[in-house]
Parts: C-alpha cells; structure tokens; sequence
C-alpha cells in the first residue's frame, strides 16, 4: 500500500463474540487528478463457507466415502511415504492386509446394502485400534490395509489376530456373521511398496487357502 500498489490476502479476523473466521481483503489505493492516493477502497469478504467447502472437496480427494478410510491412492502415497521414513530412520513398518471371506455370498443372499452396512461397521470396529500414526485404507472393494509405522512383524500379527476377533464377533440384522483373512509383511530393507503389498497380499492368499478366518505371516526377509 505504501508503494501505491494494491494488496489482496487471507488473514484470520475475530466477530464481537471472539470466534474466529477467516477473512479475504483487497485493499486498493484510490487517487485523484493528479495521481496522489487521497483514498483506500478495502473489501473484506469472509471466506469460511469457501474454505469449509475445500476442505469438504479435499477431504472427498481422500477418503473413501463408504468406510471412512483413506482411499487406494491415499493409500498408497502414504505407504511410500512411510517406506521412505522407515528406511531413512531404520525403523520397522509392518502392514496387514485383510478380504472379507465369502462376501460376495453376503450380497447375494442378503443385498447390496446390508454388504454395504458390513463394510461400514468393519471400519468401525478396526478405527479405534489404530493408533495415531498408523494409517487404514480401502484397498479394493472389500479388501482393507493397515499401516503401521515402527511396528515389527510380531507386533503386526498381534494386531492383526485382534482384528480378526472382533470382526468375527461382529453381528448383523438377519443373523449375518462375517469373517476376513489376514496377511502381514513386514518391510525388508530394499521393500518398496509394491513388494511389500505383494508380501502381504500372499500371506493372506495362504490365509484364504488354509480355510479362511485366519492371519498368515508373510515368508521371506524381515526387517532386520
Ligand atoms: P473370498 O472369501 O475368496 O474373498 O470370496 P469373496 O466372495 O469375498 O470374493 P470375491 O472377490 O469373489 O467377491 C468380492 C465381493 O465383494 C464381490 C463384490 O460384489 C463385493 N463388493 C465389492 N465392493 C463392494 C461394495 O462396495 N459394497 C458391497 N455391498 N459389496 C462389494
Ligand atoms: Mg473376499
Ligand atoms: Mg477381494
């Protein structure tokens, strides 16, 4: 403003109540005849409903709208970014990986929604076992991924076997029981985050082959 120039930011401003809210201002000099500003023209425009609505669209980019959890391609930033973490630090990073057994008998016997209703409560029950840094996607239609920064392979099939519970435990309208299998792998040294999904992704094969309901850890190298 002092230069004679026009200014336009985003400050955060406070009603009488002393809530705050954001604010856009524009502020541009106004000058007479011979050119010397003798006035400034200011619009303040509150911006909370735009930056809500941003939110509410980034929020969309990354959660799956069903379950609540991050979406594959969240997903699988996040698991890059934590292999990356992992391997600079040198700490361990396990995943599980877990399909709904027989789910498209769920659907077929009872519909779509009550398949839908499965899928919700399932990400439920697994949300308040994560913790903070850990990280649950939807990987595939009913196939999940759990992420767990500085957890080791044993850790990991803990929590996977947890899982497993209380998702048996769970009980829906019609008397509907569901069961998941499990995979766990646990990140090698040169893991990237393909071969390491490939990792847990054979497990839980092992797992659905061995008859289902059940967590099998991944072969081959562990974190050292
Ligand atoms: P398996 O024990 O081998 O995993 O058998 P499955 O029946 O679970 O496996 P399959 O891959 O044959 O079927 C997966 C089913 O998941 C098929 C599909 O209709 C269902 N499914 C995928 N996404 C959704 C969804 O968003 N909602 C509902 N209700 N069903 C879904
Ligand atoms: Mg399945
Ligand atoms: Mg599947």
């Amino acid at each position: 403003l002092e230069h004679g120039r026009h200014f336009e930011g985003t400050t955060k401003n406070y009603r009488k109540d002393g809530t705050a809210f954001e604010m856009e201002w524009t502020i541009a000099p106004v000058r007479n005849d011979d050119g010397r500003i003798t006035h400034y023209v200011a619009l303040q425009r509150d911006v909370t409903e735009r930056k809500r609505l941003l939110e509410m669209l980034r929020h969309q980019a990354l959660i799956d709208g069903l379950t609540g959890a991050l979406n594959r391609d969240e997903t699988q930033r996040l698991l890059s970014l934590e292999i990356e973490r992992a391997r600079r630090y040198g700490t361990d990073l396990s995943i599980v990986i877990f399909d709904i057994d027989h789910f498209k008998a769920v659907n077929d016997k009872f519909g779509h929604n009550l398949g839908d209703e499965v899928l919700a409560s399932i990400a439920e029950t697994v949300r308040p076992r994560m913790r903070t840094t850990d990280h649950f996607g939807r990987w595939g239609g009913e196939e999940f991924v759990a992420l767990l920064p500085q957890t080791a392979l044993e850790g990991a099939q803990a929590f996977a076997e947890d899982l497993r519970g209380r998702i048996a435990a769970l009980a829906f309208r019609d008397g509907v029981r569901v069961t998941a299998s499990f995979g766990v792998a646990a990140r090698a040294d040169e893991s990237d985050g393909t071969t390491l999904i490939a990792r847990a992704d054979q497990a839980l094969y092992a797992s659905k082959n061995g008859g289902r309901n059940q967590v099998s850890r991944a072969v081959g190298e562990e974190t050292a």
